[in-house]
C-alpha cells in the first residue's frame, strides 16, 4: 500500500501550493476528459522516487498554531500519515504558532519533516540557524511556488520510511486479476462483497501470509483468480451489521493504486452527489480499468431509474468508457455480471497493441479526418506505437504535435478506442514531435 504524506502548517505557508506541485499529473499526457475538476486535499503524489498519498490539511484548518491542530479533520489526518511534513513560511522566522505546532507534532511520535517554503529571496544560512530552535532537526530548504528542492525533499522523505516488505508474490498472485470495490460509505459496498464471494462458483481461500487484518481477499472461479481490495473493511468485521470502520479517503486511494480493476458502486437510491464525482475524479487520474455498479437499482420507479441515468451522464460524463452495470447486490440482480466485466476491463487494459496496426489505424484517423493547418503547415501525426500498459497509451510521432487541438486528440482517442475495442479502460494518447 501506498506510504501516506500530510502536509501541516499555519494557514499561508504554502501547503496548498506544495499539495499542487507534487500531484500534479504527468503533463505529457492527454485523457480523454476534459473540464476534470480535482479534489483539493487528498491525492496521489509523483514527484520522487516513488508514488504517495498525500494530504493537504490546509484546506480544513481555519485556525493558528494549536487550534489549527486539534480540529477533527487534523487528526484524522496526522493518525492515518507514515511521514509528517511540517510547513513554515521562512520569510516569517519562527513564530509563536510555529513553536506551538512544533511540540505538539513531537508528541505524535509520528516522523516528522521540517519544510522550510519560500526560501527564495532570503538568506538561506541566517533562516535555517533559527529554525533548528524548532527542535526538529535540519530544515529542508523548498520554494514551493517554483517546485525548488521540492524532488530533494521528497526523495528524503520516502527514504526515511521502511521499504515496503514485499514477500517474493507467487504464481498464483501474479496471475490475480486484483478488483477494488470502491464507493462512498452506505453505497452497498459491504454488501456487495458478500453478495460476490457468497455466489455458489467462488471459492474463497486463505493463501499464506493472509491475515484476519488483511485487506486483501484472495478468491477464484474455476481457473481465474482474483484478489479483492476491500475498502469496506468487510473482512475485520464478523458479521454484515456491525458497525462500518470510518470512511477513509486515504484507503481508498491506496486501493485504486493497487488494483487493476475498480469497481465503483453508486446509490441509485441516494443519487449522485459530490463524493461520487470526486471518486470519479479519482479514479480517472488513477488510470485504472473501470466497472460501475449502479447499485440498489431494486424498488426503482420508472421514472426514478430514468432521472437516476441522465443524472449519471450528466455529472459524471467522463466515466463513459467504463461498462455500468445495474445491480441489487441486497438482491442479487446483476451481480453475476460484475466479475465478468471487470475480465474484459482488465483485458482491455494489459493488452498488447502491435506498432504496425496502432499506425495503420493511425493513417485511417488522418486520411478520413486530417490534422488542422498551424500557420499555414498541416500537423503531420507518422505513426504510432505502444507507450504503456493499464492504461493503454499510445505514443504518436509527428510534426508540430504539439500544437494538436484537444478536440482532434479526442477525435483520435474514440477512433482508436472504437477500432482496437478497448472496453473499461482509460486510453491516453503521448504526443512527440520528430526533428
Ligand atoms: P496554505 O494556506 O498553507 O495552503 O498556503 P498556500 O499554498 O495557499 O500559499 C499561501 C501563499 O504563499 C500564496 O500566495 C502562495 O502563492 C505563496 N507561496 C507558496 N509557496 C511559495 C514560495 O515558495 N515562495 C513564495 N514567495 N511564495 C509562496
Ligand atoms: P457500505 O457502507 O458501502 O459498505 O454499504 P453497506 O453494504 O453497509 O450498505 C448500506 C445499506 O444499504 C445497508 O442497509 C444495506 O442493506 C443497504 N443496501 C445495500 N445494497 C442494497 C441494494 O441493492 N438495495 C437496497 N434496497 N438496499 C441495499
Amino acid at each position: 500500500m501506498l506510504p501516506v504524506i500530510a502536509l501541516l502548517g499555519r494557514p499561508n505557508v504554502g501547503k496548498s501550493t506544495l499539495f499542487n506541485r507534487l500531484t500534479r499529473t504527468r503533463d505529457a499526457l492527454v485523457a480523454d476528459f476534459p473540464g476534470l475538476t480535482r479534489d483539493r486535499q487528498y491525492g496521489i503524489g509523483r514527484i520522487g522516487p516513488r508514488p504517495y498519498v498525500v494530504v493537504d490539511t490546509g484546506g480544513i484548518s481555519g485556525g493558528d498554531g494549536i487550534q489549527a491542530l486539534s480540529e477533527q479533520q487534523v487528526r484524522v489526518a496526522i493518525g492515518e500519515a507514515d511521514q509528517l511534513l511540517f510547513l513554515v513560511d521562512t520569510r516569517d522566522g519562527t513564530t509563536p504558532g510555529d513553536i506551538e505546532i512544533a511540540a505538539e507534532l513531537r508528541r505524535t511520535g509520528k516522523p516528522v519533516t521540517l519544510v522550510a517554503n519560500k526560501v527564495d529571496h532570503l538568506d538561506w544560512n541566517l533562516a535555517a540557524a533559527e529554525l533548528h530552535q524548532l527542535g526538529l532537526g535540519d530544515p529542508q530548504p523548498i520554494a514551493a511556488i517554483q517546485g525548488r528542492g521540492v524532488s530533494a525533499l521528497m526523495t528524503r522523505v520516502l527514504e526515511a520510511l521502511p521499504a515496503a516488505e514485499d514477500a517474493e508474490p507467487t504464481e498464483e498472485d501474479q496471475a490475480a486479476i486484483r478488483v477494488a470495490v470502491v464507493g462512498r460509505p452506505n453505497a452497498g459496498k459491504s454488501t456487495l462483497i458478500n453478495r460476490l464471494l457468497g455466489e455458489e462458483r467462488v471459492v474463497v481461500f486463505d493463501s499464506p501470509g493472509t491475515t484476519r487484518d488483511s485487506i486483501e481477499i484472495p478468491f477464484a472461479i474455476g481457473e481465474r483468480h482474483y484478489k479483492l481490495i476491500d475498502t469496506a473493511g468487510m473482512r475485520r468485521r464478523a458479521r454484515i451489521n456491525e458497525p462500518v470502520e470510518h470512511f477513509s479517503v486515504v484507503k481508498t486511494l491506496q486501493a485504486i493504486e493497487a488494483c487493476h480493476v475498480a469497481i465503483l458502486v453508486l446509490d441509485a437510491h441516494a443519487g449522485i452527489g459530490e463524493q461520487d464525482a470526486t471518486l470519479a475524479a479519482h479514479l480517472i487520474d488513477s488510470g485504472r480499468a473501470l466497472v460501475v455498479a449502479v447499485n440498489k437499482w431494486d424498488g426503482l420507479t420508472p421514472d426514478a431509474r430514468a432521472a437516476l441515468k441522465s443524472a449519471i451522464e450528466r455529472r459524471l460524463p467522463f466515466l463513459g468508457f467504463a461498462e455500468q452495470h445495474l445491480i441489487s447486490a441486497l438482491h442479487g440482480s446483476g451481480v453475476g455480471l460484475l466479475l465478468e466485466a471487470a475480465d474484459r476491463a482488465y483485458e482491455s487494459a494489459m493488452r498488447t497493441l502491435p506498432t504496425p496496426l496502432l499506425t495503420r489505424l493511425l493513417e485511417d484517423a488522418v486520411q478520413e479526418h486530417s490534422p488542422p493547418l498551424v500557420h499555414g503547415r498541416r500537423i503531420k501525426l507518422r505513426y504510432a506505437h505502444q507507450g504503456g500498459r493499464n492504461p493503454p497509451i499510445i505514443v504518436i510521432h509527428g510534426n508540430q504535435t504539439e500544437a494538436l487541438p484537444e478536440s482532434y486528440q479526442r477525435y483520435l482517442i474514440k477512433r482508436l478506442r472504437d477500432a482496437l475495442r478497448l472496453q473499461g479502460t482509460p486510453l491516453r494518447l503521448e504526443l512527440k514531435s520528430g526533428v
